[in-house]
């Protein structure tokens, strides 16, 4: 299930201006990459064309190539809502559906999926759940809103809805800066146990975060304000 990244000479643009320029790197299966670097240099937008999601910010443009093992992400015959929908995206700020129940968050990518089955959603539902940490603390109020969780649980609860859909790769965007410390570090150890299973890349402003999570690091940095972010070098994490 877990794929290999592999980006090459990538430019990212949000109209003329060139957020991101030449990047090439790999992302091996079963790992996780941290992406490091002072804000403004490109992780977030980087991040997003691992997705396509770039694409529908207005005027989001992507050259290059982005391949997940022998599947290229920009061919022409790829759909983008597809590629969007099978490769999760945990954001900085928690986002849940919040007036929908905490069962339906994570069914909700299922039944797009097609899932119908009652017994099946059931049984998904709850190993997702069990696989983000969280099924013990929310087993008995699933028919309540997402909303009324606490941020480190909703944040959980995104988590269970991207792995509900087995995603070939696993996207988080900053994913414990809005969390107190506890609840990160609920997080962190939630990465860790993931990482068997999917191919994880997590922006971070926390060198010792990316310490703790990620089996290799990604260094971005940019001349100045104005000029596109560049992928300066990617270390083994120590
Ligand atoms: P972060 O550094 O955490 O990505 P930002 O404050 O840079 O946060 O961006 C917050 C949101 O604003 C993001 O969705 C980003 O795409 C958008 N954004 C950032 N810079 C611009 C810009 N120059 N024009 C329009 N939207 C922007
Ligand atoms: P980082 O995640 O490293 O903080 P971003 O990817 O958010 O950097 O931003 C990279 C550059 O792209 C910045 O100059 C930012 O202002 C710009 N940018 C981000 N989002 C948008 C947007 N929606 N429209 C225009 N420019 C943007």
């Amino acid at each position: 299930m877990a794929k290999r990244i592999d980006v090459s000479d990538l430019n990212v643009y949000y109209g003329a201006f060139k957020a991101v320029e030449g990047v090439s790197m790999t992302v091996e299966p079963r790992s996780v990459t941290a992406f490091i670097g002072p804000s403004g240099c490109g992780k977030s937008t980087f991040l997003r064309t691992l997705n396509r999601m770039h694409e529908v910010i207005p005027g989001g443009r992507v050259e290059g190539k982005v391949m997940l093992d022998d599947q290229d992400l920009y061919a022409p015959s790829m759909d983008p809502v597809m590629v969007r929908r099978t490769i999760g995206m945990v954001f900085q700020r928690p986002n849940p559906f919040p007036t929908m129940s905490i069962y339906d968050n994570v069914a909700a990518g299922l039944r797009l999926n097609g899932v119908r089955n009652k017994k099946t959603l059931d049984g998904i539902v709850e190993q997702s759940l069990k696989g983000a940490n969280l099924w013990n603390e929310v087993k008995d109020r699933l028919s309540k809103p997402g909303a009324g969780l606490s941020g480190g649980q909703q944040q959980r609860l995104c988590i269970a809805r991207a792995i509900a859909v087995q995603p070939q790769v696993l996207l988080m965007d900053e994913p414990c800066s809005a969390l107190d410390p506890i609840s990160t570090l609920a997080i962190e150890d939630l990465i860790n146990e993931l990482k068997s299973d999917y191919t994880i890349v997590i922006v971070t402003h926390n060198m010792q975060q990316a310490a703790r999570v990620s089996d290799r690091t990604a260094f971005f940095n940019l001349k100045a304000t104005g000029e596109p972010g560049r992928l300066i070098e990617i270390d083994e994490t120590t």
